[in-house]
């Protein structure tokens, strides 16, 4: 069976040329226009959208079928070109743009492409915009402009220099450069090779880098995990380095290998930066109900607080900017910084890591030492929604004893970990997350929901 187009609360993901077409993305360029000029209303003046693509050899296409249904409807558009995911974010406020639109797929892999929309305050759009702009698209709502109405299309070369301007003012460069650090980065031919070795050359690191042209086409899977990174790990053993960084295609995304060639796992990217920010001030964080609680024992040390959303970036950026955070993300690697931007920024994870090593003198292996860490699995399986809403009634009862969050599934939290079950918005299953001191106790809270599962589905 052919796949399905998703749209979700962060935009379209298809298969490119077969439910992913220019016209599909002109269309969808067109209901995000009217979406965009209908809030609007009211305001004076043309508006303007930035659109921005990662590398892949789709995108060029797609994006000039949104830049052209976006004219359609009277919006002016500012193509940055091939630019990483959080740098549209950073334009779009730049330049003052009433929208912004990322051509990826992200870590999916070569097939796929997507579209991402932003709105001017840098997130994706809340859960009752993201409906009305699907319904848009699937009922041809567009409020077509006239032919002396039609937006323009005009570029700007600037999307680099200013996201990597505000990346090197929230750290100090002289005391990194002075490290002279010797670093690995894989961008898997995705966005981030290009501005991520620029930032870096400017904080005095000494680099090699692999996968690094922009041809989308990816030398590994392009999610930043373990299996894909075997290159990367050899490298940084072989080379000495001090550190390795990979990204994944749009580059908000960060992963890390230290300095002995180990992968040390994505959810250290929030963790250490935020290691590295409690060391500055104390205040709270923001990360969503899946993510470690290593975040939680960081900011605990210095009398911080950690807020827990519901998953989805747009989620944690909300929480971030409603309670003044200090550091936010997600424990996919996606870090947040508010003054760079409000979007999972690789060159945020990055910069706040290399600051942390350089200003303590301590190896990324020791500073992992100091987190600690805990044993974490994350896993899905088939639910239908019926079958779903039985798993988690039955799971509440098991777990009656437990602190229970139901802002986003179920989230139990015992002394010794917690267990995340949840719906996905996109398909038919069930996440399921724990986290435990030892891998015997949250095997046994997994074990209690599979034997759940086995009953429902019997
Ligand atoms: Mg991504």
């Amino acid at each position: 069976m052919a796949e399905q187009l998703i749209i979700s609360v962060s935009g379209m993901r298809g298969i490119v040329g077969e439910n992913l077409t220019a016209s599909v993305a002109a269309d969808y360029g067109r209901a995000f226009g009217t979406f965009v000029k209908e809030s609007c209303a009211g305001k004076k003046g043309n508006f303007s959208v930035s659109v921005g693509r990662d590398s892949r050899p789709s995108g060029q296409q797609l994006l000039s079928a949104i830049a052209e249904g976006l004219c359609t409807v009277g919006i002016d558009v500012i193509d940055l070109g091939v630019v990483t995911t959080p740098c549209v974010g950073i334009m779009l406020r730049e330049l003052g743009c009433a929208g912004g639109v990322v051509v990826t797929a992200s870590h999916n892999p070569g097939q796929y492409n997507g579209i991402k929309l932003l709105l001017s305050n840098g997130i994706a759009p809340p859960s009752g915009a993201a409906e009305k702009i699907k319904q848009y698209f699937f009922d041809k709502h567009f409020c077509f402009a006239d032919s002396s109405g039609r937006g323009k299309v005009t570029s700007s070369e600037q999307a680099d220099t200013a996201h990597i301007a505000k990346v090197l003012a929230i750290v100090d460069r002289g005391t990194i450069a002075a490290k002279k650090f010797k670093v690995v980065l894989d961008s898997v031919n995705g966005a981030g090779g290009r501005i991520t070795k620029i930032l870096l050359a400017e904080l005095g690191c000494e680099v090699s880098a692999i996968n690094d042209e922009p041809t989308g086409l990816f030398a590994h899977a392009p999610e930043p995990i373990a299996d894909n990174l075997r290159e990367l790990c050899e490298i940084v053993k072989t080379e000495r380095a001090d550190i390795g960084f990979a990204q994944d295609p749009d580059a908000d995304r960060l992963a890390i290998v230290d300095e002995n060639g180990s992968y040390i796992g994505e959810e250290y990217s929030l963790a250490l930066s935020a290691k590295y920010i409690f060391s500055k001030k104390t205040g709270k964080a923001a990360t969503n109900l899946s993510t470690s609680r290593m975040i939680d024992d960081v900011a605990e040390k210095v009398g911080g607080r950690v807020i827990r959303t519901a998953v989805g970036e747009a989620n944690v950026a909300a929480a971030m900017f409603e309670n003044d955070c200090i550091i936010g993300g997600e424990g996919n690697g996606g870090v947040i910084d508010l003054r760079v931007g409000p979007i999972r920024d690789s060159l945020v994870g990055i910069a706040l890591v290399l600051q942390l090593m350089a200003e303590t003198g301590k190896t990324i292996s020791q500073l992992v030492g100091e987190i600690g860490g805990y044993y974490m699995s994350k896993d899905k399986f088939t639910a239908d929604t019926l079958q779903a809403q039985k798993i988690l009634n039955l799971a509440k009862k098991a777990f009656a004893d437990a602190k229970l969050d139901t802002t986003d599934g179920c989230r139990f939290d015992f002394d010794d970990g917690w267990l995340h079950l949840r719906a996905s918005n996109t398909e038919p299953v069930i996440r399921i997350i724990v986290e435990a001191k030892d891998r015997r106790t949250g095997e046994k809270y997994v074990d209690t929901v599979l034997k759940i599962r086995g009953e429902v589905l019997d």
